[in-house]
């Protein structure tokens, strides 16, 4: 049974007080069958860019949101340009995008994906289409969003816990110990790259501008596409949803810029917040706007970093994926793949419905690449956090996610300036271990991917919270990076 939800109703600013809390009950239900939270900005912004049907979004049973009139459709190699209209006629299709990256070129896929729009239900158009000799896969063009909870009051009072140690903290004994690796005298390199990819960074905040990396190959503002790698101008990343060189853009890119703050926010110098990693060179790939992002525009972020690596020749060890949602894509998977033969991590947050996701995966933590790390969350009394996933193979190790400080985008007297706050949710788990790869990366030079993640792994704290709940049985512990 499949129910699109109508939203002509929810533009945020015409609705009256009552009608907000009915709006918001619905949307209520949204978040507690998809395990996201932030989506509550999703209510007057759900229609898709490039799309124009304002009911644009469609929820599966099983609690997975996907674009309501699109495919994403892999033909097999070679397949005649006859056979393709053919095939597409069988569902009124035409085509929105045949997505090709460099990194799928390079592993030797020269079909790629194309992005097919039909005025069919996206499952009755896989079903007329599936199984045919001609294609390989098709699947929905799924829709992530944060895997974030909202500011938490009963935190929101600056303290790092998720960045001390039993020996620096005995209070705070539940945090990753980076401050035991600080006090060490390790605290990141500047040869080491991490890929955001999320929703835009606020790389002119205070305690980011010096850690913010710039494309090695781009001049700025020049027009031109100076490294051939497909985008204009991409200096700080590339913006997949609002397709542009501009990546933050504004307040709305609040959890983005968390996320980079407890991955790498500059510590020692007497402000903010300090990231795990203190210095480090953070790049992003936005695709996740106000409704949130889809498969199509997934797998052009995570390529973006596979053939930023392997194009510039950059230290880029993983990249931070606090996002979930949808279903099975072969697409996406294929890209984390690309990212694995790159030797790039994908360190996923294992999703926010506080469910066991071992058999009811949650993507894309759940997939089963090699070079994924899914992350669940505790609190700072070592508890699992109660809106966390768990699972028992699928979900590798526990890191602080309950009441986690970080740099924030704020508005004051019309600009944006750099704030602070407190936010939850396996979003906020998972940068400690982002900021844990970059700082295993910058002690341990040549270590490779499974390198990384090894070191990672083996270095948990066993913790009861998390027997049974996840492979390794721990938390994260860094003290010794
Ligand atoms: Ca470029
Ligand atoms: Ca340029």
């Amino acid at each position: 049974m499949i129910e699109t939800l109508k939203r002509n109703l929810m533009k945020k600013n015409k609705i009256m007080p009552v009608l907000k809390i009915y709006v918001s009950l619905i949307v209520l239900i949204v978040i507690l069958f998809s395990g996201c939270s932030k989506d509550l900005e999703m209510t007057d912004s759900i229609t898709a860019d490039n799309l124009t049907n304002a009911d644009a979004v469609t929820v599966s049973k099983d609690g997975h949101k996907f674009v309501a009139n699109e495919i994403l459709v892999k033909f097999k190699e070679g397949t005649s340009t006859a056979a393709r209209t053919v095939a597409l006629s069988r569902v009124n299709g035409t085509v929105v995008e045949k997505i090709l990256t460099h990194a799928m070129k390079n592993s030797g896929d020269n079909e790629g994906i194309t992005l097919v729009k039909t005025p069919l239900a996206a499952l009755d158009a896989l079903s007329r289409i599936k199984g045919s000799a001609e294609i390989e896969f098709a699947e929905p063009n799924w829709i992530y969003t944060v895997d974030a909870t909202s500011n938490d009051p009963y935190y929101t009072n600056g303290s790092l816990w998720g960045m001390y140690g039993d020996a620096t903290s005995p209070a705070n004994q539940y945090g990753s110990q980076a401050g035991e690796a600080w006090a060490a005298g390790h605290t990141g390199s500047s040869t080491v790259w991490i890929g955001i990819i999320d929703e835009g960074y606020m790389y002119t905040h205070e305690d980011l501008a010096g850690n913010a990396g710039k494309n090695p190959g781009e001049i700025a503002g020049d027009g031109v596409d100076n490294d051939g790698n497909g985008y204009i101008d991409d200096v700080y990343g590339w913006d997949f949803d609002g397709n542009n060189n501009t990546v933050f853009d504004g307040t709305s890119d609040d959890h983005g810029t968390h996320v980079a703050g407890t991955i790498g926010a500059v510590g020692g110098n007497s402000k903010g917040v300090a990231g795990v990693c203190w210095t480090v060179k953070l790049m992003n790939a936005k695709f996740l706007g106000k409704r949130g992002g889809t498969t199509a525009n997934a797998i052009k972020a995570v390529d973006y970093f596979t053939d930023l690596k392997t194009r510039h020749g950059i230290n880029l060890v993983a990249t931070n994926n606090s996002w979930g949602g949808g279903g099975f894509s072969q697409a996406l998977q294929d890209a984390i793949e690309r990212a694995n033969n790159a030797g790039i991590l994908f360190i996923a947050a294992a999703g926010n419905n506080g469910a066991d996701t071992e058999t009811s995966t949650s993507y894309p933590s759940g997939y089963p690449n090699a070079n994924i790390i899914a992350v669940a969350s505790i609190t700072n009394t070592g508890t699992l956090s109660s809106f966390s996933n768990y699972a028992a193979t699928k979900v590798d190790l526990g890191a602080p996610g309950s009441g986690i400080y970080s740099c924030l985008p704020k508005s004051s007297k019309g600009k944006i300036v750099s704030g602070y706050g407190s936010y939850s949710g396996t979003s906020m788990a998972t940068p400690h271990v982002t900021g844990a790869a970059a700082l295993y990366a910058s002690t341990h030079n040549g270590a490779t991917a499974s390198q990384i993640k090894s070191g990672i792994l083996g270095s948990v704290i066993a913790t009861s919270s998390l027997s049974g709940k996840c492979s390794t049985g721990g938390r994260l512990n860094v003290g010794g990076f």
